[in-house]
C-alpha cells in the first residue's frame, strides 16, 4: 500500500468504524473483545461537585502536596488519551436535577422527575444498569460515602416513586443480586429502623456473602470472591475532615479510595468483567451546608479514589474510566483579587474539623461573640475576628438575616462569615443548573462527545461491555 492511501486508511477507518475510543494498552490486552470494548466499567461521581470545587481541590494540593489532583492530572497526562466533554444534566422535571433523577438518566436511561428512581411519566419502569449487567453474568458493585440506598447508588439499581424507599431499594439490591456494596448503613440495611425487621445482613451471610463494618475488618478482605457487604456507619460515612482528625473514626471507617481498592481487588477475579460504580456522595452535603473543609477534604478523598481507579487501569487496560458529577452545587470558590492563594491555603490546612459537627449544631440559642470565637479556636484550630463573631452572635440571637432566602440557615452564614476571613464564598445552598465536568478514559471513551446528555451514558457503558 502506498504511504497516502496507508495514512488515508489510519484517518478514516476508526471513525467509519466507531473506534474513536482507542486507548492506551488495548491493542495489546489479550482479554480486550474487540476494540472499543471494554471488560469493566468503573464509574465514578463526585456528588454535587461544582467546577469551583474541582479547582478548589486541586489548587490545594498543588500548594500542598505540590502535585496536581488525580482528575487534573489527567489532563496534563500525554501518554493517556482523554476525553473531557460537558454534560447537560436536566431532569424530567427541572433544569437542576436532583441526585435520583440525575443517577436514574445514566441508571436508567431516560430522564425522570426529581426524586424518582428510573420511574418516569405514567409510573413506567426503566431497567436500571444492574439489572441488565447481572442478567448479563457481569458483577456489579456499588461504592459510597452515603447511605447505601442513597440517590446515586441507587439509581443505578432500583425502580422506586421516591427517593426515600429505602427498605424498598434495600430488597432491590437483593433481588437484583448486586454484587458487592460498601458504604454507610441507613434506613434500608438496618432491621430496626425496617417496619418488616428484614435484616439484609443476615440474608447477606446466610446466603455465603461476606459482611463486614470495621475498617480494620475491609482492609483484611482484599482477597476473596466478589460477593462483599460493608456496613460502616449508622447512616452516612463521617466526612473526611473529621474522620482524619479523629483517632476512634479513623480506625473505624475506611476511607472512599480504600473502600475503591478492596472493591477492585474483589470485583477484578469475576469471570465476564465488572461495573463498578464509586461516589463521593457528600461533597454535596458540604455543599448544601456552605461547609469549606468538610467539602474541600472530602473531594480530595474522592480524587483519590481516582487514583486508585486510574492505578488498576494501568494494570488493566481493558477498563473504561467514567470521572464526572450528578450537578453542581452553591457554585463555591475564591472571589477577588485579594486572594493570595497561600496565605489562605495556610489557614486552611490547620482546620481540624467540619463546621457542621463543631460549629454549626453547637450555635443554636444565645451564645456570645467571646465564646463563638473561642469554639472556632478551640475546635478547629480556626481563629476569626471579633467582628465576625459579633455577626454570629446577633445571628443566633435573631438579630440578623441575610436578604437571601436560600442563605437564612445557620450554616450559611457560617459559610457567609467565613468568606469575609478567606473570601471564599458560595452563591447559595442548593444544587445549579451548570453543565458539569465529563472525562473518560480507556476504551469506549472516544464516543463521548464534546456535549453529552446524561442520558447518553447509559447506552454507551453497556455498548462498551458489550452487553445489548
Ligand atoms: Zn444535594
Amino acid at each position: 500500500m502506498r504511504r497516502r492511501e496507508f495514512l488515508k486508511l489510519g484517518a478514516a477507518a476508526p471513525a467509519a468504524l466507531g473506534l474513536g475510543g482507542l486507548a492506551r494498552g488495548e491493542e495489546s490486552s489479550p482479554s480486550a473483545r474487540s476494540a472499543g470494548q471494554a471488560r469493566n466499567v468503573i464509574f465514578l461521581v463526585s456528588d454535587g461537585m461544582s467546577q469551583g470545587t474541582l479547582t478548589f481541590a486541586d489548587q490545594y494540593l498543588r500548594w500542598r502536596d505540590q502535585r496536581p489532583s488525580h482528575w487534573m492530572a489527567l489532563y496534563e497526562d500525554r501518554e493517556r488519551r482523554v476525553t473531557r466533554a460537558l454534560m447537560d444534566m436536566s431532569s424530567g422535571s427541572s433544569m437542576v436535577t436532583d441526585s435520583a433523577a440525575a443517577s436514574s438518566s445514566w441508571g436508567g436511561g431516560h430522564r425522570v422527575d426529581n426524586g424518582r428512581l428510573n420511574v418516569g411519566h405514567g409510573g413506567v419502569e426503566h431497567e436500571p444498569l444492574a439489572a441488565k449487567l447481572r442478567a448479563a453474568g457481569r458483577a456489579v458493585g456499588l461504592v459510597t460515602t452515603t447511605s447505601l440506598t442513597d440517590a446515586t447508588p441507587a439509581g443505578f439499581t432500583a425502580n422506586a416513586r421516591s427517593r426515600r424507599e429505602d427498605a424498598l431499594i434495600a430488597d432491590q439490591y437483593l433481588e437484583r443480586d448486586v454484587t458487592l456494596l460498601l458504604g454507610g448503613t441507613g434506613a434500608g440495611f438496618d432491621p430496626e429502623r425496617r417496619e418488616d425487621g428484614r435484616d439484609h445482613s443476615k440474608i447477606w451471610a446466610d446466603a455465603g456473602g461476606e459482611v463486614v463494618r470495621t475498617r480494620e475488618d475491609l482492609l483484611a478482605r482484599e482477597d476473596g470472591p466478589a460477593k462483599l457487604l460493608g456496613l460502616f456507619a449508622p447512616d452516612h460515612i463521617p466526612y473526611e475532615v473529621d474522620r482524619l482528625h479523629d483517632p476512634d473514626l479513623r480506625r473505624e471507617v475506611p476511607s472512599l479510595a480504600e473502600m475503591t481498592r478492596i472493591a477492585l481487588a474483589r470485583l477484578s477475579g469475576q469471570e465476564g468483567g465488572f461495573f463498578l460504580m464509586v461516589e463521593g456522595g457528600r461533597v454535596d452535603h458540604a455543599a448544601h451546608a456552605n461547609d469549606l473543609p468538610a467539602l474541600l477534604f472530602d473531594q480530595i478523598a474522592f480524587d483519590d479514589a481516582i487514583g486508585v481507579a486510574l492505578d488498576f487501569q494501568n494494570r488493566h487496560p481493558d477498563t473504561l474510566v467514567i470521572v464526572t458529577t450528578d450537578h453542581g452545587n452553591a457554585n463555591p470558590g475564591f472571589q477577588s483579587g485579594d486572594v493570595h492563594g497561600a496565605r489562605q491555603f495556610e489557614r486552611i490546612s490547620r482546620i481540624r474539623g467540619s463546621f457542621t459537627e463543631h460549629i454549626t449544631r453547637w450555635l443554636g440559642g444565645n451564645r456570645s461573640a467571646g465564646e463563638i470565637r473561642e469554639r472556632f479556636a478551640d475546635a478547629l484550630d480556626f481563629e476569626i475576628s471579633g467582628d465576625n463573631a459579633e455577626l454570629l452572635a446577633a445571628f443566633a440571637r435573631r438579630d440578623y438575616r441575610p436578604a437571601y432566602r436560600r442563605m437564612r440557615r445557620a450554616s450559611a452564614v457560617i459559610g457567609q462569615v467565613v468568606a469575609n476571613e478567606l473570601d471564599f464564598s458560595w452563591i447559595g445552598t442548593a444544587h445549579s443548573a451548570d453543565y458539569v465536568e465529563l472525562t473518560a478514559t480507556g476504551p469506549g471513551a472516544g464516543r463521548i462527545r464534546p456535549f453529552t446528555r446524561n442520558t447518553e451514558l447509559h447506552g454507551l457503558v453497556l455498548e462498551t461491555m458489550g452487553v445489548g
